[in-house]
């Protein structure tokens, strides 16, 4: 796995880029909120995106258990159609 890059995988920036040791968790919630690039996950990353992704991942920690609870969660209220449907035949 490559630790060092000169390019952002996340926001393609020529910039010295490193791998962050964001926990499995963290990078699941920072792919549900697209706080982050699916291509940039263990991957090596500029400063500013390391900055950013610590401040939201700081920032929505109460979030944090509610993401990872309900990943993709169909939209709410779901219309749910009632009762068979009847076809003459
Ligand atoms: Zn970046």
């Amino acid at each position: 796995m490559q630790h060092l890059a000169d390019t952002c995988a996340n926001c393609t920036t020529d910039a010295k880029s490193k791998r962050r040791d964001f926990s499995e968790q963290a990078w699941a919630v920072l792919l549900v909120w697209k706080e982050v690039q699916a291509g940039a996950v263990d991957q090596p990353i500029c400063d500013e995106c390391y900055a950013e992704l610590r401040e939201t991942l700081i920032d929505r920690a109460g979030e944090i258990e509610d993401a990872l609870k309900a990943p993709k969660q169909p939209q709410k209220g779901a219309v749910v159609a009632k009762g068979k449907s009847r076809k003459a035949g």
